[in-house]
């Protein structure tokens, strides 16, 4: 029988994580289960972390969007508050499972559970996200796209909330699921053209979620298939039981042109 902390501060949360080495912390227990049901041990101490308010923050700091860790993806793909999420994450979190998964399923536990294999993190490495983590040693930053490169995150950490530059950006989507709803993706592409230049993210498709530094250099609808191909030629894919390796290269810049294109059709910022 597994053992259920609920602590009432983000900082006991922290501290019953560094005290006891045997705890990990829990939010929606939708990827726990999941991990659970296709034979992954799992701990048997649990950290409560979902409903923290420290983790409910939904909110502009300057030039970012802040939006906790807790925050659930129905909350994202619907928001009810005055923050405005941006249109990509919304997109991303449209795509997720079903609406009971949506409703408990949480943006902190997707990220860390996810890793390369979230449509959410797509999103957030399009949008140069980046992860605040909270630990015994107080708090840093860290790229999405590092902490979905390198599993979870440090044992007696928490990732309190993900910020996301708030500057408009021009947006392309694309997730291609072969079998329909509750389908997992077998590559998702998120593209966001700024000021700043453009980022383009893929997920589903190898070991770390993907940036395509050909397109990015030259993100223009008539030369982004052939810049993606480049790009893919040159990475390290999987295969698995939805796609092989060879037809994730050809589909990936199909992918990456239509979400271009969907981008460039935007109105400018
Ligand atoms: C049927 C089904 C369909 C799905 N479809 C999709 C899909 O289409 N696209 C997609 O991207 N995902 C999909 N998912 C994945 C789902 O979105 C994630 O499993 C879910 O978001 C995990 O969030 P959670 O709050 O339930 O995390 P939990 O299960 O509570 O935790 C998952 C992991 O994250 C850790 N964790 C949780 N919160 C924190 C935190 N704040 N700080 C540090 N560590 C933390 C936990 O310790 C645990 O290791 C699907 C899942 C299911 C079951």
């Amino acid at each position: 029988l597994a053992e259920l902390f609920v602590p009432s501060t983000l900082e006991a949360a922290v501290e019953r994580l560094s005290s006891d080495p045997r705890a990990r912390p829990l939010a929606g227990g939708v990827g726990v289960l999941l991990a659970r049901a296709l034979g992954a041990a799992t701990p048997e101490r649990w950290v409560a972390v979902g409903a923290l308010d420290e983790l409910r923050e939904l909110g502009l700091d300057g030039d970012r969007i802040v939006l906790g860790a807790g925050t659930t993806i129905e909350e994202l793909a619907e928001p009810n508050t005055g923050v405005s999420v941006p249109g990509l994450l919304r997109a991303a979190a449209t795509s997720v499972g079903n609406p009971g998964i949506r409703a408990v399923a949480t943006l902190g536990g997707n990220v860390v559970a996810g890793g390369a294999a979230s449509d959410l993190v797509a999103a957030l490495v399009a949008l140069g996200a980046e992860a605040e983590m909270v630990g015994p040693g107080g708090i840093r930053h860290v790229p999405v796209e590092v902490l979905a490169s390198g599993g979870p995150p440090l044992r007696d950490e928490l990732v309190r909330a993900f910020r996301v530059p708030a500057a408009a950006t021009r947006l392309g989507w694309q997730r291609l699921a072969l079998r329909g709803a509750m389908d997992r993706s077998s590559a998702t592409v998120a593209v966001a053209l700024g000021s700043a230049g453009a980022r383009v993210a893929v997920t589903f498709v190898a070991n770390r979620p993907l940036r395509l530094p050909s397109v990015e250099a030259d993100p223009s609808p008539a030369s982004a298939r052939r810049a993606a191909a480049r790009d893919v030629e040159a990475l390290e894919l999987f295969g698995d039981d939805r796609a092989s390796v060879v037809y994730r290269r050809r589909v990936i810049p199909v992918l990456v042109e239509r979400a271009v294109s969907a981008a460039f059709a935007m109105a400018p910022p």
